[in-house]
């Protein structure tokens, strides 16, 4: 019977037990403020219609009509950032608008509205926006409010801007650090399973928008159960680090690593054809088997090779790199093989 490498069969396992594609968590966030903003200008819009107050209703139209617009997008095509942008100038300009068309009473749409785009976009072009919006109102606050109400308005605009600016930055950082925990293997530091998913569905989604190269190297070390039961698992640790550490050393900034079983690894290599990747795979091959990583005993790497072909998906990709990595392994191990 074929032997299975271990990690990739669990990886394959949970390709094939994924349920679809479930709606990104980041795309809930411009939904519901998009649906919030639509829902909360539409009673005006129907009110200044109803009043035959034009100019207006027109201006509260174009809002929920850009509302609704942007919501759609989001849902269909999941492009979070650029719809968000849109939905945050579209907060801020509905703001200014109605605050010029309808007068200073409009400026408690500033509330929810800079709240939106602190909520939507990144720390520093939120106070950016925060800023543009009051000072472009400011003209028509000034003359139209009493000094006390403006100064109140004015203060507790700046107040709320500081806590969403303060919430948004603590929300990022937690993000990135959540992102860092879910996506790196704690003891190589290399991508995870989790991240190589990601990457080959970008990957692969790149490569049929614009048939860009792309290929994968998987790297198993050989015999590592055997390095284990001589030295240690510690030892077996220490090794592979070191072997992180010779890839990290080797790849190009645009290829990126990941470790997706105990002692297998996969690099992405990105813009490069199977002629490119095949050299780099015999590069590290060449320089672990010259590491002297335990003494008097060899540790060597068995490398099989991929080029993405048309039509594939990211589980047809690997598996013939996995195909090719068990003839390298059939071939005697410490060798490199090309999938065709
Ligand atoms: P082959 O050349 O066919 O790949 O043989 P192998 O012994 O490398 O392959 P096998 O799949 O039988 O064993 C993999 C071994 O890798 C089993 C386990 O001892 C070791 N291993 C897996 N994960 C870790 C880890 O996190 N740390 C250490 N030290 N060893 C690990
Ligand atoms: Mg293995
Ligand atoms: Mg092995």
């Amino acid at each position: 019977m074929r032997k299975l490498h271990s990690g990739m069969d669990a990886w394959r396992y949970l390709v094939r037990s994924q349920p679809r594609r479930k709606r990104r968590v980041e795309t809930f966030l411009p939904l519901i403020l998009s649906a919030a903003g639509a829902l909360g200008v539409l009673p005006f819009t129907i009110l200044r219609f109803m009043q035959g107050n034009w100019v207006a209703a027109f201006v509260d139209a174009v809002i929920v009509v850009g509302f609704i617009a942007l919501g759609t997008y989001v849902y269909r095509t999941h492009r979070v950032r650029a719809a968000s942008v849109a939905i945050a100038i579209l907060c801020i300009g509905g703001v200014m608008t109605t605050v010029y068309v309808n007068g200073p009473q409009q400026v408690y749409w500033a509330f929810p509205a800079l709240m939106a785009v602190f909520y939507l976009t990144r720390p520093r072009e939120a106070v950016a926006g925060a800023i543009v919006t009051v000072v472009s109102i400011l003209p028509v606050l000034l003359p139209g409010t009493d000094s006390h109400e403006m100064t109140t308005i004015l203060i507790t605009i700046v107040v709320m801007s500081a806590f969403a600016f303060a919430f948004s930055l603590i929300t990022n950082r937690q993000r990135e650090q959540l992102l860092q925990l879910a996506t790196k293997d704690p003891l190589t530091g290399a991508g995870n399973r989790r991240g190589l998913d990601a990457k080959l569905t970008d990957v692969v989604n790149a490569f049929n928008r614009s048939a860009t190269p792309a290929s994968l190297v998987l790297i198993d070390l050989d015999h590592f159960k055997a390095v284990n039961d001589a030295y240690g698992h510690a030892v077996g640790d220490h090794i592979l680090r070191s072997v992180t550490e010779i890839i990290n050393l080797r790849i190009r900034v645009t290829d990126s690593l990941y470790r997706i079983g105990g002692e297998e690894f996969v690099v992405v290599l990105e813009g490069a054809d199977l002629h490119r990747a095949a050299h780099l795979a015999e590069q590290l091959r060449t320089l672990v088997d010259a590491n002297e990583l335990v003494p008097d005993h060899a540790v060597t790497i068995s490398l099989g090779v991929a080029e993405l072909k048309s039509g594939e998906i990211p589980n047809d990709w690997l598996h013939r790199a996995d195909e090719a990595l068990y003839r390298a392994k059939d071939a005697g191990r410490n060798s490199t093989s090309l999938s065709d």
